[in-house]
């Protein structure tokens, strides 16, 4: 079958996008530069993988849409009520509760591979999506009247009236395309690792912010013990490059120490892995016969974990244009309708970039004026309401006109 719709880059993104499109029936080929699928029963078994992401209830809606949530909750996933954040050089703390925003669960904490492996399961049962692995990109055109023709390695060509950029942050597809996404060096790296603590984290996902960027111990639970945590600690590159040499036991104190003990005593389960941290906003998202989406079109710091969920609303927005726009026979790299899904996302995405960028200037300063407004803020906005419950609904991803496939 001759795709209508290339997507390079099949991560959580990428085969959403494949997912929503091959259920209304549209010819989809899904390429990627990974050898080989990911396969459920790789994971079970096998000890926690150190990506996570914090789903939110709106992506879950999307998932659960597609018949991926089951089978992600079958695997692994950890549902958290609570959400603590605070200030390591003051007494300012807010807490987010779900019963306060009417809701089961503020959202999940669930690793990439989980995810992806539930995706890529649901994409081998439909008939009009291809998967192919072991692709790589070697060349991209397009065509002003919207068709893109892509060169892999070996030589091979494939030909669509779209192409979906969904490879990834350093995305080639869009370097290829020549689209300028200036990174902006956060100054920080995430050590990443799995830790199994004294106290059962009930549930609660706790980020502490430290002058050096904040730490966040990610609620899971495993083999039904709620003690283990998913650790994101952001910090200068240093002190990064420092914390990933510690031996395990050295690293468990040192967590310890920066989380003020909360959850007692930190055994670390895993070799500590280092991210550095770049934020990236592509100055354009589409052209035509060719949309970015996902980190292809924008990175964000993970510090308040919405990196896939806009991607996720990406993939969501831009199936919704293209099924709306092939209902009246319009072709998928129509430049009209590529640019309405540019204009649905583009400014949402921004405005987060910016939000995440204040926070980590703010609560990066040390000056006492800041420190002290910094507090004030914090446990102000936690008495506040009505301001509180609109932070919430920002959190949970209840921003803006949703697409359908997300109500
Ligand atoms: C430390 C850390 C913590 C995070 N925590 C959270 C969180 O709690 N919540 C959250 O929402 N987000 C979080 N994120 C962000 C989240 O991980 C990313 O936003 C998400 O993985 C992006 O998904 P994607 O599918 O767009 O890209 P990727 O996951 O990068 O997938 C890209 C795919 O493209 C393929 N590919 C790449 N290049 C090529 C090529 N040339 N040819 C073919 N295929 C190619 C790759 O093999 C890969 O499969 C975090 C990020 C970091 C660094």
């Amino acid at each position: 079958m001759r795709a209508e719709v290339l997507i390079v880059g099949g991560g959580m993104v990428g085969a959403t996008l494949a997912a929503l499109l091959g259920e209304a029936g549209v010819a989809v080929t899904v390429l990627d530069a990974r050898p080989a699928p990911l396969a459920k029963s790789d994971l079970a078994g096998m000890p926690p993988g150190r990506r996570v992401s914090a789903i939110t209830p709106v992506s879950q809606r999307l998932l659960t849409g597609l018949g991926a949530w089951e089978a992600i909750q079958a695997c692994r996933v950890t549902p958290y009520t609570e959400m603590r954040v605070w200030d390591a050089q003051g007494s300012g703390e807010i807490a987010f509760e779900a019963a306060q925003a009417g809701v089961a669960a503020l959202g999940h904490i669930v690793e990439n591979d989980v995810v992806l492996a539930a995706l890529e399961a649901r994409l081998a049962t439909l008939p009009s999506v291809t998967q192919r692995f072991g692709a790589v990109i070697e060349g991209l055109q397009t065509e002003a009247g919207g068709a893109a023709h892509l060169t892999l390695e070996g030589g091979e060509t494939l030909s669509a009236p779209l192409v979906v950029a969904a490879d990834g942050a350093r995305s080639r597809l869009r370097t290829l395309a020549g689209i300028d996404a200036a990174p902006h060096d956060t100054g920080q790296v995430a050590v990443v690792t799995t830790v199994r603590t004294a106290l059962p984290h009930g549930g609660v996902a706790r980020q502490v912010f430290l002058p050096t960027g904040p730490l966040a111990f990610l609620p899971l639970t495993l083999a039904g013990e709620p003690r283990y945590c998913s650790i994101v600690w952001s910090t200068s590159p240093e002190e990064a490059e420092r914390l990933v040499a510690l031996p395990r036991a050295a690293l468990g104190e040192a967590l310890e120490a920066a989380f003020e003990g909360r959850l007692g005593e930190v055994d670390v389960i895993d070799d500590a892995l280092a991210v550095p941290l770049v934020q990236r906003h592509a100055e354009r998202y589409v052209r035509p016969g060719l949309a970015l989406i996902g980190d292809a079109a924008h990175s964000i710091h993970p510090l308040a974990g919405q990196g896939v969920n806009l991607g996720l609303m990406d993939a969501a927005v831009l199936a919704e244009e293209l099924l709306a726009a092939r209902r009246r026979g319009i072709a998928p790299g129509n430049a009209r309708i590529l640019a309405r899904y540019a204009r649905r996302r583009r400014g949402d995405n921004a405005a987060m970039l910016a939000l995440m960028d204040g926070f980590r200037l703010l609560f990066g300063a040390t000056h006492p004026a800041l420190t002290l407004a910094r507090n004030l803020g914090l446990s102000g906005v936690d008495r506040a309401t009505p301001l509180k419950r609109l932070l919430m609904r920002q959190a949970i991803g209840e921003r803006g006109r949703l697409p359908l496939s997300c109500r």
